[in-house]
């Protein structure tokens, strides 16, 4: 294949389930999109998250939609090995975020097992911004599926779709 030089577009891949996306994973696009010149928001299939509350178009529409403004990110879908995409577009980095040690292991092992299938393709950690530490996109479809309040999780265009699909019906709270 073609191999990375300094005269290419640097496009990175900020890739997860984003189910749905949050505050914390906008946090990490924007500060990749200020250092590559590319950043492509990558939806995948994580088989041992199969049971998703929102689908694949879903996932990408919302993407979209907070991410509008970010001129150089767009959203893509792939289901299949992260590194054969990251081929395929030509990209030089993995972006993640990293939120405590409990994320280390789990992303240390990806990055390992990226960097087999694909030796060209670096992953770069991003620290979470420490407003972001505790969220995740189960914490927000904990909450929501209570009827909590997510506005502090989520993008405000998203609030009343997410909350729609989770939200307990009236009257049919899990514990009525
Ligand atoms: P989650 O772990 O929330 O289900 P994904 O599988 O969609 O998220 O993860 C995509 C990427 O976003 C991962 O690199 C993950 O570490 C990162 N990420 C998720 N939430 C945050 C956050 N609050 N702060 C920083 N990074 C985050």
């Amino acid at each position: 294949g073609k191999g990375l030089n300094h005269m290419e577009k640097r496009i990175a891949i900020c890739p997860g389930s984003f189910d749905p996306i949050t505050k914390g994973h906008l946090d990490i696009i924007r500060r990749a999109a200020n250092l590559f010149d590319e950043v492509i928001v990558l939806i995948m299939v994580n088989y041992t998250k199969t049971n998703t509350a929102f689908t694949a178009a879903e996932r990408v529409e919302m993407a979209r939609r907070v991410t509008a403004d970010i001129p150089n990110v767009r959203v893509d879908y792939y289901a299949g090995l992260l590194a054969d995409y990251a081929r395929q577009q030509g990209a030089c980095t993995l972006v993640k975020g990293l939120r405590a040690v409990t994320d280390f292991e789990y992303e240390f092992q990806m990055a390992l097992t990226n960097k087999k299938l694909y030796p060209n393709l670096e992953t770069l950690f991003l620290t979470t911004d420490i407003q972001y530490m505790y969220l995740s996109s189960s914490v927000v479809r904990q909450v929501a599926s209570f009827g909590g309040d997510i506005s502090e999780f989520v993008c405000p265009e998203l609030l009343e779709d997410i909350q729609k699909r989770l939200a307990p019906a009236p009257g049919v709270l899990p514990n009525a």
